[in-house]
C-alpha cells in the first residue's frame, strides 16, 4: 500500500453556497473562500509533491438517507430549490445549497473509499458546508448533511468494515456525530472541545454513550482558551490510550481547525504544531495497530489565512514529516491554572471511563 502519497479530495470550485446578508449568524466566515484559500496555500508549498488531488463527486440524496430522515433531506432538497430560508439554527439555505452539501458528502465517501480501496492509506476531504453539528434529524451549526457519519455507515455497510473509531477536534462539540452513534459498540467518537463550565451544555464527559455503545462515546471537554500543551495531554493521556483499547479497523477524523488561535469562530489558543500532533499521532496509532489508514473530513475552521498552514500541517504529521516551522508559531501566554484545571478534566474524563477501558 502506497504510504508515501495522500489522496486529497477537494471541493469543486464552482460550488458557492454561502448564507444569507443580512442575518444574525456566524454563515459570514463559513464561505467559498475557506477552500479557495486552504487550496491555494497547500498547491505553493511542498506538500503539493505528496499528495494526488481530485474533485469530490456529487454523491445521491439516498446517501443522505442512511443517516439523516427523510424530512431532513426533503427539507434541504426543498428550500435550495426555494433558495433561502432557515433550516435550523444557524443554518440557512441558498440556491447552491444542495449541489454543495452533496459535494461535501460525496468528498467525505470517496476519501473513505480511497482508503479502503488501497489507493492511499491516508485521505484528506477539503469540504464544506460542515457536518458534524447535523443530527439525524436537524441541521444546525452551518452544518446540513453529516458528512463523516454517512462516510462511516458507508464503509461499515458497503465495504465490510465493523470497527471504526472517530476524532473529531473541531473546537465545537461534534453534537450530531455523537448523537448518531450513540448507541453504537461498533463506533468510537472521541471528540475534544471547548466547554462553558459556567453555563454547561451538551458535550460534556458524563455523555458516554447508551446501551450496547455506552463507553464508546468520550467527551474532553476543555476549558476556554485551552494552549498546545493541553492538547498534547489530551493526546497522550486520552485519545492514544482509548483508540488502543478500542482497536478500530481504520481512523475517520473530523478535522475541524476553529481552534487555531486567531479563528473568529472557536476560542482555544492553539497553533499548527497541535494539528501537526495530531496528524502524527493518528498515524503512529494506524502503524502500531495495523489498520487500513485514516481519513479526514473538514468541519470548522474559518480563518482563511490559517486554514491552509493548519491542513499543511496536518498532513506533514500524516507525513511522517517533523514538525514544520510555520508563521502562526508565536510563544503565547500559557495559564498554568488553566492548565491544571484542563489536568483535572482529563482525570475525570478517564476515571468515568475506567470500567470500559
Ligand atoms: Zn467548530
Amino acid at each position: 500500500m502506497p504510504s508515501d502519497s495522500i489522496a486529497l479530495i477537494h471541493q469543486p470550485s464552482t460550488d458557492n453556497h454561502v448564507h444569507p446578508f443580512p442575518k444574525p449568524n456566524l454563515g459570514a466566515f463559513e464561505t467559498p473562500l475557506r477552500i479557495q484559500m486552504a487550496m491555494r496555500y497547500l498547491e505553493n508549498s511542498d506538500v503539493s509533491k505528496r499528495y494526488t488531488k481530485s474533485a469530490a463527486p456529487r454523491a445521491k440524496l439516498e446517501d443522505a438517507l442512511t443517516v439523516h430522515s427523510p424530512y431532513l433531506v426533503h427539507a434541504v432538497e426543498i428550500m435550495s430549490r426555494i433558495g433561502s430560508g432557515e433550516l435550523g439554527e444557524y443554518a440557512y439555505a441558498s440556491p447552491d445549497l444542495l449541489r454543495s452539501a452533496l459535494h461535501a458528502l460525496g468528498g467525505a465517501k470517496q476519501a473513505a473509499k480511497a482508503v479502503v480501496e488501497e489507493e492511499a492509506e491516508h485521505a484528506f476531504a477539503l469540504v464544506r458546508p460542515p457536518g458534524h453539528h447535523a443530527t439525524s434529524a436537524s441541521p444546525m451549526g452551518l452544518c446540513y448533511f453529516n458528512n463523516i457519519a454517512v462516510a462511516v455507515r458507508f464503509l461499515m455497510k458497503n465495504h465490510g468494515i465493523k470497527r471504526v473509531s472517530i476524532l473529531d477536534f473541531d473546537s465545537h462539540f461534534g453534537n450530531g456525530t455523537s448523537e448518531i452513534f450513540y448507541s453504537y459498540p461498533n463506533v468510537q467518537y472521541v471528540s475534544v472541545h471547548e466547554y462553558d463550565y459556567e453555563n454547561f451544555g451538551i458535550g460534556h464527559y458524563e455523555e458516554i454513550g447508551h446501551g450496547k455503545g455506552a463507553g464508546t462515546n468520550i467527551n474532553i471537554p476543555l476549558l476556554e482558551s485551552s494552549p498546545d500543551t493541553s492538547y498534547e495531554s489530551v493526546v497522550e493521556r486520552v485519545i492514544v490510550p482509548v483508540m488502543e483499547s478500542f482497536r478500530p479497523e481504520l481512523i475517520a477524523v473530523s478535522a475541524g481547525y476553529d481552534a487555531h488561535y486567531t479563528d473568529p469562530v472557536g476560542n482555544m489558543n492553539v497553533d499548527s504544531r497541535t494539528y501537526w500532533l495530531l496528524g502524527s499521532t493518528v498515524v503512529k496509532l494506524v502503524r502500531s495497530l495495523g489498520l487500513q489508514g485514516s481519513f479526514w473530513v473538514l468541519e470548522g475552521g474559518y480563518n482563511p489565512l490559517a486554514l491552509g498552514l493548519s491542513i499543511r500541517a496536518s498532513l506533514d504529521g500524516l507525513l511522517g514529516k517533523p514538525v514544520p516551522g510555520l508563521e502562526d508559531q508565536t510563544e503565547r501566554e500559557e495559564h498554568e491554572m488553566l492548565i491544571d484545571s484542563n489536568n483535572q478534566v482529563i482525570g475525570q474524563v478517564l476515571e468515568t471511563h475506567s470500567k470500559y477501558l
